[in-house]
């Protein structure tokens, strides 16, 4: 089976500063695969790559058979590959729903576009309450949820979600988490960017540890989980 993102060698440089290094790694479709590893490792980094925001300085990235070299951004995003990026990036002065909506700002059908607003309130039924504030007054764990659905509301065949749970309360993050856990066992194939290395592996399928724009380790959340290296770097474990 070809897997939906098969990523080979890729290397990415900010000028001379390479920082991502030639990595490899796949996501199968209805999978979660977590990269997790130390700041600065090139997570971030990777998933502006796959976004099309930054071009490759080597190796290949294909998403559902087609090859992503030089593909812009936006058409990205019609291949069915959302990002909800780090920092969420929503805009402050438009309302929720406003932003929500931008989210499907390349589809045409109004009642599927309707179905999926229906279905980000479900999701989320903080964001229904205040769907006609503007974005800027949410908490952050809210405009989490508000980046979140805006990403789903392209319906992605992967969506890609960078530190979802950064700056979040321990209680907002559980749920932010627990969100990401339903969406992937309602179907949808997940690319997670996570700090919480405990949390991120606990949902995962597969996983990838990056050092220094490098994969050091890979293996199934399950097995990462119960790694010596991973619980001494990555849980606080002795
Ligand atoms: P974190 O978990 O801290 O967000 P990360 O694994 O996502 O880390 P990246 O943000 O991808 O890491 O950064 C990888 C490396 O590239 C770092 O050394 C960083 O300083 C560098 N870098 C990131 N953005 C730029 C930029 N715009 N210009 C130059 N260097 C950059």
């Amino acid at each position: 089976m070809t897997a939906l993102l098969e990523v080979e060698d890729l290397r990415v440089a900010y000028g001379k500063v390479e920082a991502v290094k030639g990595i490899s790694f796949s996501v199968e479709e209805g999978q979660a695969v977590t990269l997790i590893g130390t700041n600065g490792a090139g997570k971030t980094t990777t998933l502006h790559t796959l976004s099309g925001l930054l071009t490759p300085s080597g190796g290949r990235v294909r998403f559902a058979g087609q090859d992503l070299a030089g593909v812009p951004a936006h058409k990205v995003v019609a291949l069915g590959l959302a990002h909800s990026p780090e920092g969420r990036h929503i805009f402050p002065r438009l309302t929720v729903e406003e932003n929500l909506l931008l989210g499907a700002f390349l589809r045409k059908d109004a009642d599927g576009i309707a179905d999926d607003t229906e279905r980000a309130y479900t999701l989320f039924p903080r964001l229904r309450e205040r769907r006609i504030q503007p974005a800027g007054t949410l908490s952050g764990g809210e405009q989490q949820m508000l980046a979140m659905a805006r990403a789903l509301m392209c319906r992605p065949r992967l969506l890609m979600l960078d530190e979802p749970s950064m700056g979040l309360s321990p209680i907002m993050m559980k749920k932010i988490m627990a969100t990401v856990a339903e969406l992937k066992a309602t179907g949808t194939t997940i690319l997670l960017v996570e700090q919480n290395a405990r949390a991120a592996l606990s949902l995962a399928d597969q996983a990838y540890v990056m050092e220094t724009g490098r994969v050091v380790l890979s293996g199934s959340g399950e097995r990462l989980l119960h790694d010596d290296s991973v619980r001494k770097a990555y849980l606080g474990e002795e």
